[in-house]
């Protein structure tokens, strides 16, 4: 029997973990080439902390120790800390350290040390004290960037912009290969196995202006469904694959997601399961509810014969939809969302989330049908959220969302069917960063069915910036053409939300 490095690895941690610490063998490579082409990243501002994230690109099968440093300037003249972590070949040698110490409310610069190698420098920025009085809050939100429909030029402005943070909405990767002119390819099949995962992000990850804007702030995420598959719900795939089997592909991908992004450590998967729904404050100006409406939601209603996944369905066929017991979030995160919410005791609440929450029905006059993957699908839940938002009074709601691939304004109402009823919150649709959307022709559809929609735009790419302050919160829409690789940025539109006063105005 071969006993190959690896498991003597895997050995000695388990050895570690149950008795006292054991010096572990770690490979001390002196690298040829950088180890580093994967970049480097920053996660989840606290006011005294940071994640920093690399992932070593290199076949070793040992473990490598990499050495980071955080500093207050970019020369690295005031370094602040130093620490150590093991790069595990388990953990594709991606290492989350977790920086305590720092002070609120400033940026730092900071970089990694592996086997004779340095990375490039990345600036990150803490969140303000807890609780203080904060003036401003500048960040940007985005999803949805598949790499074959389009560049990530959007990201290399959002890069040069001024920014607090970064909060990505899911479709980080997209596990196939769809839509018109292509500009590039995955060159790889549909991802299955751990390694296909790995290399289907490996590939995402190559790209310089992604690693840019990774580089310039901290980001926050959450993931979608093409990060694992398409319309996937809960432990169902839309091919009705065994349950284990799916499982299996399900804890393949959230491991190679962990391995990509700057999550803290205790979002580490265990098998298929991983808890990233989780809550950032930014001082006492806002706070941040991170939802995770993929793993524990309930099967979408009334799907496709001998399939599962979304649907489009007329409301009078599909009773089941408006079912109670439906649920997007599961039971433990819709009452975790609503204790967050009613104690963050912030001017501004940030739901950030996948998909669409506000009611679109797309049958044009009488009838009523609805997509069934999003809010829509999940009528009651809805309701249950928004009334909760009503009835105990949540300060400035504010949803953001994704997935659509469609800039969209709208405002969300405890009853989207009854003129008059009163708007509840505001919800920002980011837009995809390239994937394709709906035609124009479509989203004017959209908006003259439903009222409640103030703007619509799938035609366009790019992100959305939102600048908060006491007083509002301005949305900015930030358009740059996928398919040209040096294209401009500019402001599709700016929407407002007056704090006090739910429910958007166009205009800065
Ligand atoms: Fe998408
Ligand atoms: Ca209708």
């Amino acid at each position: 029997m071969q006993f190959s490095r690896r498991d003597f690895l895997r050995c000695t941690t388990a050895l570690a973990a149950a008795a006292l610490p054991l010096p572990r063998v770690l490979a001390q490579p002196r690298f040829t080439a950088s180890p580093f082409t994967l970049g480097v990243a920053s996660g989840y501002p606290s006011p005294d902390g940071i994640v920093l994230w690399t992932r070593l690109a290199t076949d070793l099968r040992a473990a490598v120790e990499i050495g980071w440093e955080v500093a207050a300037d970019e020369g690295f003249q005031k370094i602040v800390q130093r620490g150590r972590e093991t790069a595990e070949p388990e953990w594709a040698h991606s290492v989350h350290a977790e920086v305590a110490g720092l002070a609120p409310g400033r940026h730092y610069f900071y970089r990694f040390h592996a086997g004779g190698a340095v990375s490039p420098i990345g600036r990150t920025r803490t969140a303000p004290t807890a609780g203080a009085t904060t003036e401003r809050l500048r960040f940007a939100f985005g999803s949805c960037q598949h790499y074959e429909q389009g560049y990530f030029t959007a990201y290399r402005h959002m890069a040069a912009e001024d920014l607090d943070l970064m909060v990505h909405l899911g479709d980080y990767i997209y596990e196939s290969s769809w839509g018109r002119a292509h500009v590039r390819k995955h060159d790889a099949g549909e991802p299955v196995m751990l390694e296909d995962y790995r290399n289907r992000y490996a590939i995402y990850k190559s790209d310089a202006d992604l690693q840019a804007a990774h580089a310039a702030f901290p980001w926050i995420c959450t993931w979608d469904d093409h990060e694992v598959q398409n319309d996937y719900a809960n432990d169902r795939s839309v091919g009705l694959d065994p349950r284990d089997e799916f499982l299996r592909r399900r804890a393949a991908a959230y491991q190679a997601y962990y391995e990509h992004l700057p999550l803290p450590k205790r979002m580490r998967p265990r098998g298929p399961d991983a808890r990233i729904y989780t809550r950032v404050d930014y001082g006492g100006l806002a706070a941040f509810h991170v939802l995770d409406d993929r793993q524990y939601r309930s099967y979408q209603a009334c799907p496709r014969p001998n399939r599962g996944g979304s649907n489009v369905v007329r409301s009078d066929d599909c009773p089941e939809r408006l079912d109670p017991q439906l649920t997007l979030l599961g039971t433990a995160q819709e009452q975790w969302l609503n204790d967050g919410l009613a104690g963050a005791g912030t001017r501004w609440n940030l739901v950030a989330q996948q998909t669409l929450m506000a009611q679109v029905d797309r049958t044009m006059g009488e009838g009523q049908s609805f997509w069934t993957d999003g809010w829509d699908g999940y009528p009651k839940a809805r309701e249950r959220l928004l009334g909760f938002m009503e009835s105990r009074r949540i300060a400035n709601p504010v949803v953001l969302s994704g997935d659509v691939h469609t800039f969209a304004v709208a405002d969300l109402k405890t009853d989207f069917d009854r003129p008059g009823a009163s708007t509840v919150a505001t919800e920002f649709c980011g837009g995809s960063v390239t994937s394709q959307g709906p035609t124009l022709k479509q989203t004017e559809a959209w908006r003259a069915e439903n009222p409640h929609v103030l703007f619509a735009n799938g035609f366009r790419h790019g992100y959305t910036t939102l600048e908060i302050n006491a007083k509002r919160c301005t949305a900015r829409m930030r358009v740059a053409d996928e398919k040209e690789i040096n294209a401009p940025v500019h402001t599709l539109a700016a929407w407002t939300v007056e704090s006090g006063k739910a429910g958007a105005q166009r205009g800065a």
